[in-house]
Order: structure tokens, then sequence, then C-alpha cells
């Protein structure tokens, strides 16, 4: 299975939950903050997202969801 995550950049409190729960380690802090100044998660290769669904699950914000392809 593949997929991407959708992330909400504005939903997010910058936990970093997520980053510590993807096995393929593709997620990563922004460069930019939201609007509340926080950084939030990007996807750096989405080509290796095995739509596993951790980072979305962890989310305690519901920032994330995840396309399945
Ligand atoms: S769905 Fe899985 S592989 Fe894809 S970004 Fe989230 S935790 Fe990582
Ligand atoms: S788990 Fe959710 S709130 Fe925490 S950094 Fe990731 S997207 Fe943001």
């Amino acid at each position: 299975m593949t997929g991407k995550p959708v992330i909400s950049p504005q939903r997010c409190k910058g936990c970093g939950l997520c980053i510590g729960a993807c096995p393929k380690k593709i997620l990563e802090m922004s460069k930019e903050t939201n609007k509340q100044g926080v950084h939030y998660p990007v996807c750096k290769d989405e080509s290796q997202c095995i739509a596993c669904t951790f980072c979305a699950t962890m989310c305690p914000d519901i920032a994330i969801e995840i396309i399945k392809y």
C-alpha cells in the first residue's frame, strides 16, 4: 500500500508525536510556523509513505489524514 499524509498546519500544536511514530522517518518539522507560531510536520518524501496511518492515529489534534492509493 502506498499513500501520502495530508497535514493541516493550522490544526497542529507541534507536539512532534507523528514524527516519532513514522516507521519510514519521512516526517520532519517545517521551517515555517503556522498562525499560532508553531512548527508543523511536513513530508519530505511522499514516495516512501506506506499508508500505515501511524502518524494520523498518534495525532491528538486530528491534523493528519492519509490518502491511500
Ligand atoms: S502513513 Fe505511515 S509511513 Fe506514511 S507518513 Fe504516516 S507514519 Fe509515515
Ligand atoms: S502529532 Fe499532530 S499535533 Fe503533534 S506535531 Fe504531529 S500533526 Fe502536529
